[in-house]
């Protein structure tokens, strides 16, 4: 039995993390964001996948009751797994330091390697996601790298209890590199319920260069329509994850 294991990941930043600030208290704000960004496409990714993600401001999850992501990063009655830290090298490189808590899964490093990946390749990641300056990333160094999700090891550690809601869903997403301005514009236009209503916010992020692109996604009975207006220059959820789902 070796003693907590710790994970270094290496980010180069190109465009900015939101901090909110340039006073000390911004690197709270800023590891809260990246926490709350991080855990929002492991949401996305567990749904796609068949298991079973909160949405942690209206989430029932207590205890030992609780969904597959609340499993690896908490509730109430249930501590995240792992200690989560960030330093800021210079403007361009952030170091993530990830030291377990408590045993985490192979299974659960894999889901998280493929989120940084997924974040890297297509989304964005730290808080402000709809604000088209920030979060554009590339992974330098990673130690989840050793971990690999397979399909395999997803059936048995999935589908634990506690309440889940079915969005955002990588499946539902689409996600376009480099899209023209006048094409979001139509987007927006074409799928009004990408604009969100009071209560929930944006579904489409488009980001300026560098990093320029643009994902979205909808609920179910929309996705066929977000998908007729995307065309063919979108990946799709399904496309992203490869033969996972
Ligand atoms: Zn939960």
């Amino acid at each position: 039995m070796g003693g907590p294991r710790t994970f270094n990941i290496e980010l180069q930043i190109l465009s900015k993390i939101f901090t909110g600030g340039p006073e000390r208290e911004s690197e709270v704000i800023r590891d809260t964001g990246l926490i709350g960004s991080l855990r929002w496409w492991y949401e996305a990714l567990i749904r796609a996948l068949g298991g079973t993600a909160c949405d942690p401001s209206e989430s029932e999850c207590e205890g030992i009751r609780h969904c597959d992501a609340c499993e690896l990063f908490g509730c109430r009655g249930w501590s995240r797994k792992f200690i989560f830290r960030s330093c800021e090298e210079s403007d361009e490189t952030l170091k993530i330091q990830i030291t377990e808590l408590r045993r985490v899964e192979d299974v659960e490093l894999a889901l998280l390697n493929r989120t940084l990946r997924i974040i890297e390749n297509y989304g964005a990641l730290g808080a402000k996601l709809a604000h088209r300056d920030y979060g554009i990333i590339n992974i330098k160094e990673n130690d989840l790298d050793d971990f690999r999700l397979e399909k395999s090891m997803l059936q048995s550690y999935l589908k634990k209890q506690g309440s889940h809601t079915d969005n955002p869903n990588l499946k539902r997403f689409i996600f376009i590199k480099k899209p023209d301005p006048r094409f979001v514009k139509g987007l927006k236009n074409d799928c009004s319920f990408l604009k969100g209503s009071k209560n929930k916010g944006n579904r489409y992020f488009y980001k300026k260069p560098p990093g320029n692109r643009l994902f979205a996604y909808a609920a179910e009975d929309e996705y066929p329509k977000l998908l007729e207006c995307a065309g063919e220059k979108a990946k799709t959820g399904e496309e992203v994850l490869g033969g996972l789902i």
